[in-house]
């Protein structure tokens, strides 16, 4: 489906293929520039979610002697286990609070 779209910068009509980060052929400039805004600050927010992630738990690594696995295993079964508590402390002070 081809559509052609207003080029914000230099104000000619550009070929646009529905696709927020074609550019004008006129200028180069991005034809749909708020779209493209906002995908990258989703993708932003999402890798920054990942990164929290990993790094509030251990992280298990298959190439590790067995006795460093197993530690870690341990390690990581404690972590989840204060997580889910702190959790139902939230939990518990929301319902108390509300
Ligand atoms: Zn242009």
């Amino acid at each position: 489906m081809n559509a052609s779209k207003k080029c914000p910068q230099c104000g000619q009509w550009s070929r646009w293929t529905q696709n927020p980060s074609d550019r004008c052929e006129h200028c180069q400039s991005i034809l749909d520039p708020v779209t493209v805004a906002r995908q990258q600050a989703r993708q932003e927010r999402r890798q920054e979610e990942d990164q929290r992630f990993t790094i509030d738990f251990i992280r298990i690594n298959p190439d590790e002697p067995w006795f460093t696995r197993f530690y870690k295993r341990i390690g990581l079964g404690f972590q989840i286990a204060f997580a889910s508590i702190i959790s139902l402390f939230l939990w518990l002070i929301a319902l108390l609070a509300g």
